[in-house]
């Protein structure tokens, strides 16, 4: 069995996550039990989600446990097989979390998942046509629920989620609006993406400057927030926010290091009868499905052109992900392994 390479959780972050939280470490890979499957990963997934995790705080998921492999998602190849469900060579996605091959049992139910890469290369199934396209499509569709000729605006507009909140709304005849950080990103959400607009929140000095920003773009007001950051971005959409708007509460990156996020007009809330609904899209297995089926489709049509981030090898990950936390990452950030 090959030599693993592994990043463990060694301690947990005091306000700002650092390299030094984490510890690399080898060893050896278990020989295969019945029904499992070894898969060398490909790709490593790098979510935001995973900061949370770090710390030993209440929350819809466990704490990552000290001592143990960063829990993540990942993208491979089965090289040995003890299930008869999967030969060497299938592509698999998993989570088979921060190393280089992982051994799977593989009758535990959503354990690995076949994946075609006929038409998706295999990286998008941890980005677009994965976890992050399914939270971008339930949040969308379930919560905010737009009506054609309806605004939309989501921040984050140029990661994993933003790009696919946007042209899921176009696709439902929606004003599609971005907030991003920086005009590259801002570019590549209107010219690639085919928002309708999109504003780089760092060019405006507080939330009165960036709503004015907004009110240019949003001539109608605003009547869906996809919500990825939470701070400045969401005081500025909610002072343009329409009767009865809805708010899908899917991130709030600006707090993960612990800083609290004060919100300064919940009274909007009530004034304009508004729905703030937060949701965790692995709570929502059903709609899965039917998410993928778009999703896919519009990937594979070229509706949907995901950017990645990509580092290269497992020792790049600390730093890739502390990049992600601060913007760093250019769409869905991602290690390649293999
Ligand atoms: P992204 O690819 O969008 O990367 C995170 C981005 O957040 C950064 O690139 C940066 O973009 C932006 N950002 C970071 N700090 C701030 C800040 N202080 N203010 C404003 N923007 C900031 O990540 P994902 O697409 O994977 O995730 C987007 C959000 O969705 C996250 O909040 C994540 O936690 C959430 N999520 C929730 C799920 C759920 O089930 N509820 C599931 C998956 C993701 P920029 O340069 O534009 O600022």
């Amino acid at each position: 069995m090959p030599q693993n390479q592994q990043i463990l959780l060694d301690n947990r972050p005091q306000g700002e996550a650092s390299a030094s939280n984490f510890k690399t470490i080898t060893s050896e890979t278990p020989a295969l039990q019945d029904g499992q499957v070894l898969v060398r990963h490909h790709f490593l997934s790098l979510d935001p989600y995973m900061r949370g995790r770090m710390n030993d705080a209440k929350s819809y998921a466990a704490p990552q446990p000290l001592g143990k492999v960063m829990q993540g998602g990942t993208a491979g190849e089965v090289v040995e097989s003890r299930h008869p469900k999967f030969q060497p060579g299938d592509k698999v996605v998993g989570m088979g979390g921060w190393q280089l091959y992982s051994v799977v049992d593989a009758n535990a139910p959503g354990s690995l998942r076949k994946v075609d890469t006929t038409h998706v290369p295999l990286s998008h199934y941890l980005g677009a046509v994965g976890m992050p396209g399914v939270t971008a499509w339930y949040g969308l569709t379930q919560v905010i629920e737009p009506k054609a000729g309806q605004t939309l605006v989501v921040s984050a507009a140029s990661g994993a989620v933003g790009s696919a909140v946007g042209v899921l709304a176009k696709a439902r005849g929606c004003r599609a609006v971005g907030v991003a950080g920086g005009p590259d990103k801002c570019r590549y959400v209107t010219e690639e993406l085919g928002f309708d607009a999109c504003i780089d929140y760092k060019a405006h000095a507080d939330a009165v400057a960036l709503s004015k920003a907004l009110a240019d773009v949003c001539p109608d007001g605003v009547d869906g927030y996809f919500e990825n950051v939470g701070g400045m971005v969401t005081d500025a959409v909610m002072l343009r926010t329409n009767p009865f708007a809805r708010i899908a509460v899917c991130g709030m990156i600006a707090g993960y290091d612990g800083k609290p996020i004060p919100m300064a007009y919940p009274q909007l809330i009530l004034t304009n009868r508004m729905k703030v609904q937060g949701f965790i899209v692995s709570e929502h297995m059903e709609v899965w499905p039917e998410a993928l089926k778009e999703l896919g489709q519009l990937v594979g049509s070229g509706r949907l052109r995901p950017r990645e981030s990509v580092a290269q090898g497992l020792d790049a990950a600390p730093e890739a992900f502390l990049g992600m936390l601060k913007g760093r990452n250019f769409g869905k950030q991602l290690v390649k392994l293999a």
